[in-house]
């Protein structure tokens, strides 16, 4: 029953996303960004703050549940290992793709000379503030992804919402534990859990009641924030990047529209059409929050409830992919890096491309689900190639807009992952 209500959620998010953009762009115009910031925003920030409030107790009950219905290691280690090898064949695929774009378009030669010192006068400031928290993430070894998988303390691990890798460890690791308990010992617990992982997955359905409103205040904020109080600046700073921000968009849209459908068609042999008309709801939360990690419940409910994943994968599979598998991100990484490469005159070498594919695949699996952080991990893919992170000041001005399309591409390509990972599952299970 509660499904129907989602379905039909998708077109008032739609209009909750138009009237958004229409409120901000009128407060701009008219001068009243500030009262859409005080008084409009936080009625975004609460729908996001409820999103991720359920996300990490519905991965714990759906994983635990998940491996132990499993009952066998062998499996659970199968889908863990054809899940990582597709989540890192398409992310270097969108990476591939960007660079291939980046160098047919060449964006950054038609930045101006004028436009280019404009926006390093204007994002001076920002770039710092990112630099420092890329170094303080460079520090740590090339090993340390793997370091902090492990949480030496579960309680910290679930009130964290950056850690749900982390979580998923936890949960794995109780899974199996409560498959080596003998039954009449794990039989109330697991009832205990079906209970708890039904009452998360109806609050999902009761915080989706807030969705429009939710997005409506997203979406007026976040472009009362962008345009200030001076439209025609906004619009200005579009027009000059407006070739680096179609050839980000291009490269998505090739991922969306090409490589899923054909991985979809060949890998997962399911309907194409169905798939995104499915997944429509989790792709427009993702778009107006910016966050996969925050989309992750309505994600888990698309694929289980639309498109029939068993929670048993997409409850392992969508929660790792939201930490760690970044299309969008990582298209966009490399399409930035070498735009700025581009407007400063600098011609990359193979061994620097090679460079920015490797950077960029780590970049997205150590970066979090949240607003913005692709942005944060693309200063160590700069560095890489031997940009200095100044040259973040060129694409700042439109890159939260790009976060909003670039989590559409992560959500989507998580998904994706997971409907191939179903068909595996099933051609290889026995009986
Ligand atoms: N906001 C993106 C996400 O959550 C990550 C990024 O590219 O900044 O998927």
């Amino acid at each position: 029953m509660g499904m129907k209500q989602v379905v039909s959620l998708p077109a008032w998010i739609l209009v909750a996303i138009v009237a958004g953009l229409g409120l901000g762009f009128a407060s701009s115009a008219l001068g009243f960004h500030g009262v859409v910031i005080d008084y409009v925003k936080p009625f975004g920030t609460i729908f996001i703050a409820l999103l991720k409030l359920v996300a990490i107790p519905l991965v714990l009950t759906q994983l635990v549940l998940g491996v132990a219905s499993v009952r066998d290691l062998r499996q659970l280690s199968r889908l863990g290992g054809r899940t990582l090898a597709l989540y890192f064949s398409t992310t270097l695929l969108a990476i591939t793709v960007g660079l291939l774009l980046v160098h047919l378009i060449a964006p950054g030669r038609s930045l101006s000379g004028a436009d280019r010192e404009n926006l390093r006068g204007q994002y001076a400031t920002e770039v710092e503030s990112r630099a420092v928290q890329a170094g303080e993430l460079k520090r740590r070894g090339p090993l340390q992804p793997l370091v902090d998988m492990v949480p030496d303390n579960v309680i910290q691990a679930l009130s964290d919402n950056r850690a749900m890798l982390q979580v998923v460890f936890f949960a794995l690791l109780f899974g199996i534990a409560l498959i080596c308990v003998p039954l009449e010992k794990s039989r109330t617990l697991m009832e205990w859990f079906e209970g708890l992982n039904a009452v998360f997955i109806s609050m999902v359905k009761l915080i989706l009641y807030l969705a429009v409103p939710g997005v409506f205040a997203l979406m007026a904020s976040c472009v009362a924030e962008f345009a200030r109080d001076d439209p025609a600046r906004a619009l200005g700073l579009l027009g000059a990047l407006g070739l680096y921000f179609l050839t980000v968009l291009g490269g998505l849209l090739v991922l969306l529209v090409l490589i899923y459908p054909l991985a979809l068609r060949f890998l997962a042999r399911t309907g194409v059409m169905n798939f995104y008309r499915a997944m429509i709801p989790a792709q427009l939360l993702a778009f107006s929050t910016s966050s996969s990690s925050a989309t992750l419940p309505v994600t888990l409910r698309c694929v289980e409830d639309d498109l029939g994943v068993p929670p048993r994968i997409a409850g392992f599979v969508l929660p790792v992919g939201a930490t760690v598998n970044m299309d969008g991100t990582s298209l966009y990484q490399a399409v930035a890096t070498v735009f700025i490469a581009q407007a400063f005159g600098m011609d990359l070498t193979l061994m620097q491309q090679l460079a920015i594919l490797f950077t960029a695949l780590l970049a997205s699996i150590g970066a979090a689900g949240v607003p913005g952080t692709g942005l944060v991990t693309l200063v160590i893919v700069l560095e890489a190639v031997g940009i200095e992170p100044g040259g973040l000041a060129l694409i700042l001005a439109v890159d939260r807009l790009l976060d909003m399309f670039r989590s559409v591409i992560n959500v989507t390509g998580d998904a994706m992952v997971c409907m191939v990972v179903t068909a595996w599952e099933k051609g290889a299970t026995p009986q």
